[in-house]
């Protein structure tokens, strides 16, 4: 059972803009993009939190790594891009799915907000 907005976009019940899929992992662009590019890059497995990850997913995580760069040379991105995965209520994570922001296309400030 994955009723979460991403579990629908796994499943095609909602629409997303895919940039990339295998079994285990899906990409596709945030709809409220905070730079030139902005994919999330997912497990088709839900794990709700970050801090809920384990060592049974440790192939899993990496994966979704491989998978940024795999689309970093698909889309050309040659300047940069920066991965972030939010925890919790301070880190402002709203999808109870663990997902990577890749960010490019823009100077990113350090440290973030
Ligand atoms: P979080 O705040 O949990 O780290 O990131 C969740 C991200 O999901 C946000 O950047 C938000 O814009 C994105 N998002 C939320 N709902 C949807 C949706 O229905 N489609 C897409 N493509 N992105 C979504």
């Amino acid at each position: 059972m994955n009723d979460t907005i991403f579990g629908k976009i796994i499943n095609k019940e909602i629409p997303a803009e895919i940039v990339y899929e295998d079994d285990i992992s899906i990409a596709f662009k945030d709809v409220n993009p905070q730079a030139p590019i902005h994919i999330l890059i997912i497990p088709k497995k839900l794990i709700d939190m970050p801090q809920n990850i384990t060592d049974e997913d440790d192939n899993l995580v990496g994966h979704l790594f491989s998978v940024a760069s795999k689309i970093a040379k698909k889309l050309n991105i040659t300047n940069g891009y920066r991965l972030v995965m939010n925890n919790g209520q301070d880190a402002g994570q709203s999808v109870l799915h663990v997902h990577l922001h890749m960010l490019a296309g823009r100077k990113l400030t350090w440290p973030p907000g």
